[in-house]
């Protein structure tokens, strides 16, 4: 919990941006965190109302107000259904970035994920390697009663893989069928550490349809998590490592970005709103988001959904259901391509989950913040998900897959979650099939 501030200070977020709230409520019932506390300041219009009063200096950052931004799971399922598009997410991370800082261990624990682990390769893969033989050892298990929700919470989560499975990907992995393109991608931070699976997944997907794809060496994180979190100083440095890093391995810069993380996708779109008062780099930041796609918006175009189609390998009959991660559907407008492909899969049965648009809990690091609350919106998905009869679960977004994965474990349910590209690939006869990681930790 973060310290309340002692005196009334005037706070330097984008102020302008709270200005374009007409409060007319028509976001409330579209807010998972609202719903689940009938709380207007747990609004999405109550915490613009806050992050005004901060703005103008006359609310104290206390501790009551702090929560209440805190809280904010950042789905931006606010800014679909709102007339005055109000950038809710932009709005959010600025408030955030002026909120006193944490307390000493929060504040420790956060420097050490967001300044230490996440930017550097090396320690990101230290770690995995270390989680994983803890998780073999049952440690997180063992050390679940002592740590309340959160042990829960750290004690489901999906076994890291084998380090054979968190190798990066070849700088170029050409296509396997005529070349007709070249495109690069992003393999992510914790996704190419737990989901590597995922990122071969895709590349075999890219290079099925022609493509050659192109992977930046030694790149580390785009900063999504900094961002989301009010780290505009380290989200900034991320982003023109980023930049940095697409621009090298794509001289002309021109080549698509593909994408297959949703939050990281929504974010790297949005890159110019970091440099506002950079000219040279707003220029790059412009010219590198424009390129940035989401995985299913690029594999949906018409000319390679045919292609990807006539490849399909006739499968058994499934039934399964899409949730959108709320950084597809929201932030990035994408929700029907997902849909479109699957309806293409051999054998298929794709059944709609109502609350699919809705935030799962999961919201980055909300997960481990708050897992009482997160696991109680994820809890509802689950019974609607047993209802809906369908046996498998898909999604784009790690931190989504990773949610489900541990909600699944923890109702002792047996059904396995995947990534869109995953279920592609496996009806393009995958070479390694299967889901996500296990929950049963195995030697290897
Ligand atoms: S819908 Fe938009 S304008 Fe209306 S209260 Fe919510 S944020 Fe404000
Ligand atoms: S981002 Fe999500 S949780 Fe936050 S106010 Fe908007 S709808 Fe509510």
């Amino acid at each position: 919990m973060n310290s309340p501030a002692t005196k009334a200070r005037r706070l330097p977020l984008d102020y302008d941006l709270t200005l374009d709230c007409i409060h007319c409520g028509l976001c409330l019932n579209s807010c998972p965190t609202y719903r689940e506390s009938g709380r207007e300041s747990e609004s999405p219009r109550g915490r613009i109302h806050l992050m005004r009063a901060l703005g103008e200096g006359r609310l104290e950052a206390d501790t009551d107000c702090v929560q209440a931004l805190d809280s904010c799971l950042v789905c931006r399922n606010c800014e679909t259904v709102c007339p005055a598009g109000v950038q809710f997410g932009a709005l959010m991370e600025s408030a955030r970035n002026q909120l006193p800082a944490p307390g000493l261990v929060p504040g420790f624990l956060r420097w050490l994920g967001f300044r230490v682990v996440l930017p550097n390769r090396r320690v990101l893969a230290l770690l995995a390697g270390g989680v994983r033989l803890a998780q073999i050892l049952h440690l997180p298990r063992l050390m679940a009663p002592l740590l309340g929700s959160r042990g829960a919470t750290l004690a489901s989560l999906p076994v890291f893989p084998p380090a054979s499975q968190r190798r990066s990907l070849p700088n170029i992995s050409p296509s396997t069928n005529e070349s007709l393109e070249t495109v690069t991608m992003l393999e992510g931070c914790i996704q190419r550490q737990l989901y590597g699976a995922v990122n071969r997944a895709t590349v075999q997907t890219l290079n099925a349809l022609g493509a050659d794809v192109l992977t930046p060496a030694d790149h580390a994180c785009c900063g999504a998590l900094h961002a989301h979190n009010g780290d505009l100083e380290e989200a900034r440095r991320l982003a023109q490592e980023t930049i940095q890093a697409f621009e090298t391995v794509d001289g002309e810069h021109t080549l698509p970005i593909v994408v297959n993380s949703a939050g990281c996708g929504a974010h790297m779109a949005e890159y110019p709103r970091l440099f506002a008062d950079d000219p040279d780099w707003l220029a790059r930041a412009n010219a590198f988001s424009q390129r940035v796609t989401d995985f299913s918006k690029f594999v949906a175009q018409p000319d390679r959904a045919r292609r990807l189609q006539a490849q399909f390998k006739a499968g058994p009959a499934r039934k399964l259901a899409w949730d959108d991660p709320c950084h597809l559907c929201h932030g990035q407008g994408v929700s029907a391509e997902p849909r479109e492909l699957l309806d293409l899969i051999p054998g298929v049965k794709r059944v709609e989950l109502a609350s699919s648009q809705s935030c799962c809990g999961s919201a980055g690091i909300h997960a481990l913040l708050h897992p009482e609350e997160s696991n109680a919106l994820l809890d509802a998905k689950i019974e609607e998900f047993q209802a809906s009869g369908a046996e498998l679960l898909i999604t784009a977004n790690p931190g989504c897959q990773m949610h489900w994965q541990a909600g699944f474990q923890r109702a002792n349910l047996k059904i396995q979650t995947q990534h869109l590209a995953e279920t592609i690939a496996d009806s393009l006869g995958r070479e390694s099939p299967g889901g996500s990681p296990t929950s049963a930790p195995t030697k290897s």
